[in-house]
């Protein structure tokens, strides 16, 4: 039996950048908010002097542990899904700050053309072009409308970078320069602007310099340590809720922060919840915590989970369209790229940061002509040096054996002499890449887990062959003596990591009917229940998620602010 606590104003679940922006805005205007994690207190002196690849890098120490909660997965609806036991795709966040914590920084705007993918798509092309088993749909909102508050979380996180003429307007310029040019990314720059493109500078959340923002919170410039993406950052010069957001939350006085909360499921009527139940991890109490407002800040995969758990919302149904909890769960398409191998040429890549790259825009988006394409949207083109760590640094020709003499022999030639063009794909909708309860595994406490039936489209596969073509030509005038370029797109395997961008599943839009939240990230069917964080994104777009996602969530924060005053739907 659950003990039951005194009701208040706001209970958010989980703290990571979702979770800590909307604290720390409503606490900020006076309303008290309670902070559900499920994990541990994570504070900036974990990480001093601690650069440990095999802990953090191997060992996932700051990611959720498989052991009590994984993600089942599918290739298709006739396969019986399988748990992930060790993580390779996905790399889900655990803890104060949630993936927030151990991110790289790459910090975009998603373009004008996201916002309203499916008419401005329609208008250049015909109504034929998006196929009817990719459920593509406008975001019912605008690039213009959110414009501001992608300034808000820029300015709160102090984001580096510079303007590109292709992308959407800018109220004003990136709070902070761009990130250190160095002889790696000229490497690239050199190579793209001879074939005309127009390279710029990756926006980064590792601060380009010491920055002090809106909140008076100030940061230190970033060191290059390489120790940044899967790591935490010792001088809290990455941007990190932990760094940022949470502690204005906790100096106002009105957040009741409370770690090692499993939140199992939130209560209602059906049409507004009245709180949530959650286990204290560490005693196995359990607690009913009652409130005017439940807002699900728990990662694109237990929003939906807690959802669908909780009768929350009708269940998306693959085989005729209909419901949309669970719909238009996409991913990214990394494939397309091109490793370059120099003989004769060293390059600094110890050095490093998680963000620091440089790319061209001419392939994302809409920004060139699909007309005879079989596949829309792009691809961020992209040159990166995150820094090579000793153990994860064995990248050799492809055809030479995984281990013995010859691996040895082309890793330490090697290891100092590669350089990549990569390819960050926009992932379109399917009509059977979706996510649901699974009906055989649960976690340690009893809920089932989370289902995913995915696999790379048509439009996918389209996009990589193409993008494979524009890596491949911009390593070739990068003069290097061997080029492996990957220009097919394997099938989709739970088990290689490519990235942990994962989007959908509880997405925003116009029409109830078609969307489970509107544009505050308020529930159509549950107007007290504010679902916030990339689940929100009916497509992905070929940049990294978290910019759009901390965007919505001030927006999401100034709504629950509005419906605490006046109730009823926001829009
Ligand atoms: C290694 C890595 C590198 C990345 N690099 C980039 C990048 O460069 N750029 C970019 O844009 N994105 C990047 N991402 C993605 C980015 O980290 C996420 O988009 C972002 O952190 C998501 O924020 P969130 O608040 O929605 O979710 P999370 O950060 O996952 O926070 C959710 C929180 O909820 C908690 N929680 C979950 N379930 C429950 C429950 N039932 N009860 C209570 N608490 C719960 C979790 O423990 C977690 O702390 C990266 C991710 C990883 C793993
Ligand atoms: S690379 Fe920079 S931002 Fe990243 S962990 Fe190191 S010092 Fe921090």
């Amino acid at each position: 039996m659950a003990t039951k606590l005194p009701k208040e104003p706001v209970v958010v679940i989980g703290m990571g950048w979702a979770g800590g922006i909307i604290a720390s805005e409503l606490t900020k205007a006076g309303i008290k908010v309670v902070g559900l994690e499920r994990g541990k207190e994570r504070k900036m002196s974990d990480y001093l002097m601690v650069h440990d690849e095999l802990r953090f890098q191997h060992r996932e120490e700051l990611m959720q542990d498989l052991s009590k909660e994984t993600v089942t997965h599918r290739n298709n609806s006739k396969m019986r899904a399988l748990p992930m036991r060790q993580y390779g795709t996905f790399i889900v966040g655990d803890g104060l700050g949630g993936a927030g914590s151990h991110w790289n920084g790459q910090t975009y705007r998603f373009l004008p053309y996201d916002f309203e993918i499916k008419t401005m798509t329609e208008e250049r092309y015909g109504k034929n072009k998006i196929k009817a088993d990719y459920p593509l749909q406008n975001w019912g909102i605008t690039y213009d409308e959110l414009e501001p508050y992608y300034d808000t979380f820029e300015k709160m996180s102090g984001i580096s970078g510079e303007t590109v003429e292709l992308y959407g307007r800018r109220s004003n310029p990136y709070p902070t320069k761009p990130m250190l040019k160095t002889p790696v990314l000229e490497e690239f720059e050199k190579a793209a602007k001879k074939l005309g493109y127009k390279p710029y500078m990756m926006p980064s959340a590792n601060l380009s310099e010491n920055y002090e923002n809106p909140d008076g919170i100030a940061r230190a410039a970033c060191q290059y340590c390489a120790y940044c993406e899967n790591f935490g950052c010792e001088y809290g010069a990455k941007a990190d809720p932990v760094v940022t957001v949470l502690p204005v939350a906790q100096e106002t006085g009105n957040l009741d922060l409370r770690t090692h909360a499993n939140v199992t499921q939130i209560l209602n009527d059906g049409t507004k919840a009245t709180g949530v139940i959650y286990v204290d991890t560490l005693t196995g109490e359990e607690f009913e915590q009652p409130a005017e407002v439940v807002v699900v800040a728990s990662y694109v995969f237990n929003n939906a989970r807690l959802l669908l758990n909780s009768g929350l919302g009708k269940p998306y149904n693959p085989a005729d369209g209909t419901g949309v909890i669970g719909k238009n769960y996409c991913y990214q398409v990394s494939s397309g790229y091109s490793t370059l191998f120099y003989n004769d040429r060293e390059f600094n890549l110890y050095a490093g940061a998680g963000a620091l790259g440089i790319e061209i825009p001419e392939f994302t988006g809409d920004n060139f002509d699909h007309t005879n394409e079989n596949f829309i949207h792009g691809a961020g083109i992209r040159s990166t040096q995150y820094g090579n760590r000793p153990i994860a640094n064995n990248n050799v020709p492809i055809g030479t054996p995984s281990w013995g003499k010859e691996f040895k022999e082309q890793s330490i030639k090697y290891t100092n002499s590669i350089l990549q063009v990569k390819s960050q794909g926009a992932s379109m909708p399917h009509r059977q890449n979706y996510i649901d309860l699974d009906p055989a595994y649960k976690d340690a406490y009893g809920m089932p887990l989370l289902r995913i039936t995915y696999d790379y489209t048509e439009q996918d596969k389209e996009l990589v062959k193409y993008m494979a073509k524009v890596t491949k030509s911009i390593a070739e005038e990068m003069g290097p003596d061997h080029i492996d370029t990957v220009g097919e797109q394997a099938p989709f395997n739970v088990n290689v990591d490519t990235n942990t961008h994962n989007t959908g599943g509880v997405i925003m839009g116009a029409e109830p009917e078609t969307s489970a939240i509107n544009s505050y990230q308020q529930m159509w069917d549950a107007e007290n229940v504010f679902v916030v964080g990339a689940s929100a994104f009916p497509h992905n777009s070929c940049f990294n998620p978290t910019g759009t996602l901390g965007a919505l969530s001030y927006r999401a924060a100034e709504g629950i602010e509005t419906y605490l005053k006046q109730g009823g739907s926001l829009v």
